[in-house]
């Protein structure tokens, strides 16, 4: 079946406004048509719409992302596979994000913070105590316990108030790169749609649309486990508890077969783990959560302009174009387990703007988990808090280059840090450059 392509003139009319113009068009929703290829059966069409700013991945970064951009004024689509949003936070059952504290401060804030605690209020939930620094190896004290069903809903919600346009269901085929953006061919059940639009922001968490472009990833031989969240006895009390996991071992994001095969490995280990339970004469155990898919904690991340090293990170490095911090200590999962190694005290590290912006790329900004960084460095940099922030600032950064109709680099960091901070994140400072007389 062939594809009508968008006209090259209707893409230009897209994108082309700026200022004023731009602001007040931007306050619409993506605009949307139908067309039907020639010789069609009927009722089969292309949808066909035009956007400034396309996010894939309503996860833990995209949904941040996807809220930032259109608050900035962005006319906003954004993609997401499944059913809702949340990501691993809630399909996962990862309902626990941290760190946004470090040393006794608020070191990460913005629009994932303020979900996150209008979640805890609605649910009559409460906040760790953040003022007193927890001792070493149980950072987990000052992560946030959430009920995931609710956070759900609440980022769906803010997501529509800001004016995004929501796709469940959807993926990306094929990206088609144009003098003024990007064509993007996308499919879900019952639906094809061609996306024209300015700047695409990658919160896949395995960077998929940047391999499905062609850019460089970095991936190692060896991967961290990925989990399968549970429950055995009563029902899960969302927001008041965490779940059990057993680990997947080989668990990969990076394709459906993959992903099924974690899925099933997951569901079979907690059966055996039932069955075992049972035979042991304890009858009366009953699985009462399951989470619908397996969690994945690694597989590609981007090569950025700049890639974190882990002694960047343990060093505290407060890069020139910092746009973020992290909190978290070094968490490399093995097949025996975790042993997360803490940062010195007073360290907090930072993430720059060129980590999440992929070599050789233009138009493109990706955020959560597969920021560019060394495996050491992403196993802290991938917590939500970090990949909430690094959402934030990839949707501010996307608006800005679709209203000036450039590319993220070519962003000027002040407007950048000054649009981060207007809608309540927290940006690094770094230190003025001293030259030597
Ligand atoms: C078992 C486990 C325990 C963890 N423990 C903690 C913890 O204690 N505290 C903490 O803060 N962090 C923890 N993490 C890390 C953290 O949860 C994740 O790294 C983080 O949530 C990843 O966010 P993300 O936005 O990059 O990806 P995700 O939240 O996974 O979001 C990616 C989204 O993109 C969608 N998607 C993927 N591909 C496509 C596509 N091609 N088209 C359309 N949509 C697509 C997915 O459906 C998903 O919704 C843990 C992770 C795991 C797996």
């Amino acid at each position: 079946m062939s594809h009508d392509r968008v006209p090259r003139r209707d893409f230009l009319q897209c994108t082309a406004v700026t200022g004023a113009a731009w602001a007040a068009s931007s306050l619409q929703a993506a605009e949307e048509s139908r067309v039907q290829p020639a010789g069609a059966k009927s009722g089969v069409g292309v949808l066909e719409t035009k956007t400034d700013v396309l996010v894939v991945g309503g996860g833990t970064a995209g949904t941040v992302a996807a809220i930032q951009a259109a608050r900035a004024g962005a006319r906003t689509l954004l993609i997401e596979q499944g059913s809702q949003l949340g990501g691993t936070m809630t399909v996962g059952g990862v309902a626990f994000p941290g760190l946004f504290h470090a040393w006794g401060k608020q070191v990460i804030a913005g629009i994932g913070w303020d979900l996150v605690r209008e979640t805890v209020e609605l649910d009559g939930g409460s906040l760790p105590d953040f003022a007193t620094p927890p001792p070493a190896r149980q950072h987990w004290l000052h992560q946030v316990l959430i009920n995931p069903f609710l956070y759900a809903v609440l980022a769906e919600q803010a997501c529509l108030e800001a004016g995004v346009s929501i796709c469940y269901y959807e993926f990306p085929l094929a990206i088609e790169s144009a003098a003024d953006g990007w064509l993007v061919d996308i499919v879900g059940p019952g639906t094809r749609r061609r996306v024209v639009c300015s700047q695409l922001v990658d919160c896949t968490g395995g960077a998929d649309v940047v391999g499905l472009i062609g850019l460089a990833r970095l991936r190692d031989e060896e991967t961290q486990p990925g989990s399968m969240l549970f429950k055995f006895g009563e029902a899960f009390k969302a927001g008041r508890e965490r779940m059990s996991a057993v680990y997947v071992h080989g668990a990969d994001s990076s394709n459906s077969v993959t992903r099924t095969q974690a899925n099933l490995t997951g569901r079979r280990e907690i059966l055996a783990q039932l069955r075992a339970r049972h035979a042991r004469g304890e009858k009366n155990v009953r699985l009462g959560q399951i989470q619908p898919e397996a969690a994945f904690r690694e597989s590609y991340r981007i090569q950025g302009h700049t890639v974190v090293t882990h002694d960047d990170y343990v060093g505290g490095r407060v890069f020139d174009d910092a746009i973020c911090n992290a909190f978290y200590p070094v968490d490399l999962h093995t097949r025996t387990g975790v042993v997360p190694k803490p940062l010195q005290e007073g360290i907090v590290p930072t993430v720059p703007l060129s980590a999440l912006v992929p070599a050789g790329s233009r138009r493109l900004i990706v955020a959560g988990r597969s920021v560019s960084s060394d495996r050491l460095a992403n196993s802290a940099l991938r917590v939500q808090a970090t990949c909430m922030a690094t959402g934030q600032a990839a949707g501010a950064t996307a608006a800005l280059a679709a209203q000036s109709d450039s590319t993220p680099l070519d962003v000027p960091l002040n407007s950048l840090r000054e649009l981060l901070r207007q809608h309540g994140a927290i940006v690094p400072t770094p230190q003025p450059i001293t030259l030597s007389p």
